[in-house]
């Protein structure tokens, strides 16, 4: 059988793997690759949290590669260069690998599509991530979206996903003379061991992909449009990282909702679709408006009078010591296990933006170090979202309150008091504003911060005034 390379990339599994498929279906023995290349993500190569789950993610694809009669080859060094090597050591004539959006890989891709092409060798990119690719929809004058509720609406009619593909039990095994790296060399892991609590939560890989999947589907998934807005509960799907790695496909996901659809379940199974579906846009915006993961997309912002940062009450922000609870519970829930609840970025991002008033690349850049899920395309949308300045966005003069959005979300303290146990004695309401009572504050939590690093009316009267001078 001729060999191909498949060159795996954000496509991290195997079943409804376009690009394995189409090796398979063309009957070639299919190579199987990855290229650590990260220098050649520009400006985002993944950060410290997306490097620990890939090492493990490589891990499981190998070991489910080896399950099959097959293996993973590691290489690293420039793409283009090491495919050629590839192709040389190989013989191969083909190679197929599934897409990625983010605007420095898509130049790269494009280029080296181009070259080998034009070597004679066959090559070919699949949709291995999208319900629907960024180009596939525009507005009736041909323009891309911005407002998510159109984009949705055309979206939900035009697409049409692929049935989902089991990948066989028994792969062709790779020629024996190429020899790959050791996962190790990649030094993808951190030296410190800062993750070791990541993985109580979290299992990397297909199988704990759909493991995820499988719970959420006999769980949280009734009840979803109202428990995923609260962080003191399991209520939404934490597929995010998976989704991000391409562990798993998102029509996989569609596919086994509908399976579960009942009548009681009906709406909650449209409210998550819908979820999806803003991971769709913002991969929409990514593709069309690739300058926006540095600059803001509504150009009202572009002289915004942002505040100039000071270092310390940054890090106080990073680190989860700002003395607002929810934002503090929020920062250290992601610092202990790389992951955030929706609603809880909305805050910390809010203050961020609105009562400190710093620039949202700020904030986007810590989570993209310490995110899990940390996603161009999402992280981009998400913060300029908050921030306003983005397509369909929050408008900036609503300002989140986070001790309302604490009473409202968190209605136990119960969240607040599992990462900031310091808090635990300290009575609710309380617990949401406990500047407001410094005798108790002093008293049951000594060494959590007397004040908030910026009051919240200050704040919030700051960032209004700053927001008018940008005029309408
Ligand atoms: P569920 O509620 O179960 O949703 C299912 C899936 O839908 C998610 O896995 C995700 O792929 C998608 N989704 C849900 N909400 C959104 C949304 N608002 N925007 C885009 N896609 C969404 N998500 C990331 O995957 N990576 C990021 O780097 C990221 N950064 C964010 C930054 C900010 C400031 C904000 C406000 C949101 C960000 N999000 C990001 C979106 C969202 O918070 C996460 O996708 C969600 O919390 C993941 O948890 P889940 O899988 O349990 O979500």
């Amino acid at each position: 059988m001729p060999n191909a390379i498949v060159w795996f990339r954000h496509d991290l599994r195997l079943d409804d793997n376009p690009a394995l498929r189409a090796a398979l279906d063309e009957g070639f023995t299919p190579i199987p690759v990855y290229i650590h290349a990260p220098a050649e993500e520009g400006e985002w190569s993944p950060g410290a949290a997306s490097r620990a789950w890939l090492h493990r993610s490589l891990t499981a694809l190998d070991a489910d590669l080896r399950h099959r009669g097959s293996r993973l080859l590691i290489r690293q060094g420039r793409s283009a260069g090491m495919l050629r090597v590839l192709i040389e050591q190989s013989g191969a004539t083909a190679v197929f690998w599934n897409r990625k959006y983010e605007p420095a890989t898509q130049r790269r891709d494009a280029a080296i599509k181009q070259a080998l092409r034009a070597q004679g060798l066959r090559v070919e990119s699949f949709n291995g991530s999208l319900l629907i690719e960024p180009w596939d929809i525009a507005t009736q004058q041909g323009q891309p979206y911005r407002v998510f509720t159109p984009f949705w609406r055309t979206a939900l009619a035009k697409w049409r996903v692929p049935l989902p593909w089991d990948a066989p039990s028994q792969l062709p095994a790779v020629d024996a003379p190429l020899e790959g790296e050791a996962l190790a060399a990649l030094a993808l892991q951190p030296r410190l061991g800062w993750d070791t609590g990541f993985w109580e939560s979290w299992v990397p890989g297909e199988a704990g992909a759909r493991e995820a999947l499988e719970v959420f589907v006999d769980g949280a998934l009734n009840g979803y449009r109202t428990d995923r807005d609260r962080p003191d509960r399991i209520g939404t799907s934490r597929l995010s990282p998976h989704l991000h790695f391409g562990e798993i496909a998102p029509w996989r996901i569609t596919a086994e909702l509908e399976r579960a659809r009942t009548a009681a379940n009906s709406a909650d199974m449209d409210g998550y679709i819908r979820e999806l579906g803003w991971r769709e846009f913002a991969y929409h915006l990514l593709h069309h408006f690739p300058q926006t993961t540095s600059q803001n997309l509504n150009p009202r912002f572009e002289h915004f009078d942002w505040a100039k940062v000071d270092p310390a009450t940054l890090e106080a922000w990073q680190r989860g010591r700002t003395g607002v609870p929810i934002i503090d519970a929020g920062l250290r829930e992601l610092w202990a296990t790389g992951y955030v609840h929706n609603r809880v970025r909305m805050i910390v991002a809010s203050y961020l933006t609105k009562h400190l008033r710093y620039h949202w690349s700020h904030g986007a850049r810590w989570f993209w170090d310490t995110l899990v899920d940390a996603d161009l395309a999402n992280n981009t949308l998400g913060w300029q979202w908050v921030a306003g300045t983005g397509a369909d966005a929050a408008p900036y003069f609503r300002v989140f309150n986070p001790v309302t959005q604490a009473e409202k979300f968190d209605p136990k303290g119960s969240y607040i008091a599992r990462w900031v146990p310091e808090l635990a004695e300290i009575p609710v309401p309380l617990r949401f504003a406990p500047w407001q009572k410094p005798d108790v504050l002093a008293r049951l939590a000594p060494d959590y911060p007397r004040h908030p690093v910026v009051d919240l009316a200050t704040g919030r009267d700051g960032a209004l005034a700053a927001y008018r001078k940008t005029g309408d």
